[in-house]
């Protein structure tokens, strides 16, 4: 089931025959499929109509957590091509067998842990991606600053140009946008993953959490955390596990719907739907 030009790669490039492949369900952007062969078991994920980067950022990203050296394990990329290499848009990378528990403790502990790792400015020295969308990371000194223009800002207007969001929603922002400086606690740029919602981890063999498919920037460590709660799952103790080793600044629970206004716009422009009134209900509300 996995596109013939891959499988050709697979074996021109990388001498290897595929033997099995079973598709893997649960992504909302690609394709993806565990494919066995005599030297391993990797895990595939394509893209047909990739914008250019698409994958070349999701496996930069990757190597940027697995470098961080946290307690969190990052699967390995073994490669990733775009349309211009002739085989298509895909990154292959190490299969995490799943199915030994889950501790959520040592997931919340880790990922303080990744965000002890900073930077001197907000942002990325490169742009990339949030699900199929772009997310430009251009360098900001100040968290505010980098939130309105490189974060809200390109989602707002693409959810405007689009027809999804108003005049109104654009004034509701400009009033919050005003007071998010004075809102937002002051924090070094830490690495982020991203897109932490609860789809983007998983649990290995030994229950160890791994971390799969971010968006990574320098960003606020509040904007990952905030993240998790957009659609929950996640247990208390990764909560607590994460606050015993980075304690959280009081009223973080009332910033929360302000950090999660930038995936909620992404959701917004990707699938429309619910999460236009959500959007607009946030907004009216500051
Ligand atoms: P998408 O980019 O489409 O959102 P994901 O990267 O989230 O796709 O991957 C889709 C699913 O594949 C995940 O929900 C997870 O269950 C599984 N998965 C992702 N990466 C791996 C991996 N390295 N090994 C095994 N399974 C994986």
């Amino acid at each position: 089931m996995i596109p013939d030009n891959i499988t050709k790669y697979l074996q021109d490039k990388m001498g290897v025959e595929a033997t099995n492949s079973v598709p893997v369900s649960g992504g909302s952007i690609n394709q993806a499929a565990k494919v066995e062969t005599r030297s391993g078991i990797f895990f595939l994920k394509w893209k047909r109509d990739a914008p250019e980067r698409f994958f070349e950022a999701e496996a930069n990203g990757l190597k940027r957590l697995r470098e961080a050296d946290s307690p969190l394990r990052v699967p390995k990329v073994y490669t990733y091509e775009s349309d211009a290499g002739g085989y298509g848009n895909f990154i292959l990378m190490e299969f995490i067998e799943t199915g030994g528990g889950s501790d959520p403790s040592s997931f919340g502990a880790g990922l303080a842990a990744l965000h002890t790792v900073t930077s001197n400015q907000f942002g990325l020295d490169e742009d990339n991606f949030i699900g199929s969308l772009p997310q430009r990371n251009r360098r900001h000194p100040e968290w505010s600053s980098f939130f309105i223009e490189e974060r809200i800002t390109p989602q707002l207007t693409m959810a405007v140009d689009s027809g999804k969001m108003d005049r109104q929603d654009v004034k509701n922002w400009q009033r919050l946008a005003d007071r998010v400086d004075d809102m937002f606690p002051a924090s070094k740029p830490s690495l982020l993953h991203g897109d932490l919602w609860g789809g983007n981890h998983l649990y290995d063999r030994n229950g160890k959490a791994v971390l799969i498919d971010p968006a990574v920037y320098f960003g606020h460590p509040e904007a990952d955390l905030a993240f998790t709660k957009l659609f929950g799952g996640f247990q208390r103790s990764f909560y607590q596990a994460y606050e015993s080793v980075n304690p959280l600044d009081p009223g973080f629970e009332e910033r929360v719907p302000v950090y999660n206004l930038y995936p909620l716009l992404v959701h917004v422009n990707l699938f429309g739907g619910h999460y236009i009134r959500q959007c607009k209900t946030v907004l009216s509300r500051y």
